[in-house]
């Protein structure tokens, strides 16, 4: 995805937007590391589970239509993730878990939560200026009391003037969110490496965008990136710091 394959898409505005944006952040693979821990947990959970018949592609694939599910009945969040692999489990060993069994599968998902909370490259300092000369809030979904705890271990709670944790990221929660906080959409960036819950729904919702693309971003998060509607801007950028010449 380049501004080749996508001539609306900007690397650059040229000058620097006035003090007073609202920036709305995204957390997980924005500010800091997060999707690469949950590959690891799945790499173990497959591994673990040593299919006799199905390849370890397959598992994940069933693993992947088996979250979605739980997300849509349960939400998103480490108790989900869990129930995930407990459901893939049985259904692929067609028997009822055991308890040792079932302990095992609940260290794969300890591992993720006993990560430090490491923020990526550039962001504390980059954040800590942005919010000198911005409004910032940090607009993520999942489990609240999960997304909260991460934020106060990162260091970054400081520099939010507000915090979201929502169910879901979509155009309607955006439009809700604005309305929220009085942003005028003119001024209103929402800022995050997910396609389909930063950036499409953000910009069907009439904000701005800055795409910043993980390398290593949720398979269920993948979309295309859509173009923006006249008078609106879509920003891809590389890297975190980026952000410091164009706001
Ligand atoms: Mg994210």
């Amino acid at each position: 995805m380049t501004a080749d394959s996508a001539p609306e898409r900007q690397q650059h505005i040229q000058t620097r937007q006035p003090r007073g944006q609202t920036l709305l952040f995204d957390a997980d693979d924005t500010l800091w590391e997060n999707n690469i821990y949950f590959e690891r947990a799945i790499a173990a959970f497959i591994s673990y589970l040593d299919h006799r018949t199905h390849t370890p592609e397959e598992v994940r694939a069933h693993l992947n239509r088996v979250e979605h599910a739980t997300i849509a009945a349960h939400g998103y969040g480490l108790k989900s993730f869990r129930r995930s692999l407990v459901a893939c489990f049985e259904q692929l060993t067609d028997a009822p878990i055991t308890a040792e069994k079932h302990a095992r599968i609940l260290r794969f998902v300890e591992s993720i939560a006993e990560h430090e909370i490491e923020p990526l490259a550039g962001v504390a300092a980059t954040l800590a200026e942005l919010a000198t000369r911005h409004r910032c809030l940090l607009v993520t979904k999942g489990d609240p009391e999960e997304q909260r705890d991460k934020l106060a271990r990162s260091g970054l709670a400081a520099h939010f003037f507000a915090v979201e944790v929502l169910p879901e990221k979509n155009a309607a929660a955006y439009r809700a969110l604005a309305a929220q906080y009085t942003c005028d959409p003119a001024r209103t960036w929402m800022i995050g490496n997910s396609p389909k819950s930063d950036i499409n729904p953000a910009l069907a919702a009439g904000l701005h965008a800055v795409f910043l693309p993980h390398d290593f971003t949720w398979v269920l998060e993948e979309e295309a990136v859509r173009g923006p509607a006249t008078g609106q801007h879509l920003l891809e950028l590389a890297a975190f710091a980026d952000l410091i010449r164009h706001f």
